[in-house]
């Protein structure tokens, strides 16, 4: 198993702000983290995940085995300031298809953030 240190500490980050969090809301788990992972926002969403299975394991943290991550990828989107045409860049630094001019603007896909997480007042005995 690769762990890529570039997820590990954006992981790491993750668990430390939800966790903080989720304390100072009296939870004592964390049942879901829901992450959106945009095309162009330099992640990996499969080392992330990796990262996650990484964490679950560690002890004295409020994310355990039966934590959830939801990963939702968001699409790139691009559009063009010359002709308004909108398309999907493979790249952040996008030439439009229709008139072959860089310079469009990047709409979508660079967004890296939690967007919400689900946290439970009991710890479960399982
Ligand atoms: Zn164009």
């Amino acid at each position: 198993m690769v762990i890529e240190l570039h997820e590990m500490s954006l992981m790491s980050e993750i668990i430390q702000i939800v966790s903080e969090d989720a304390a100072a809301r009296g939870f004592k788990k964390v049942n879901k983290i829901d992450v959106i992972v945009g095309d162009l926002s330099n992640v990996l969403p499969d080392a992330l995940e990796l990262a996650f299975m990484f964490f679950q394991r560690q002890e004295g943290s409020l994310i355990s085995e039966d934590s959830k991550l939801n990963i939702i990828r968001e699409e790139a989107k691009a559009k063009c300031q010359t002709c308004d045409c909108e398309f999907i860049p493979d790249y952040k630094i996008a030439q439009c298809p229709m008139c072959n001019l860089p310079g469009s603007l990047l709409e979508s896909g660079e967004t890296f953030r939690v967007e919400s997480y689900e946290g439970s007042e009991e710890f479960d005995e399982n």
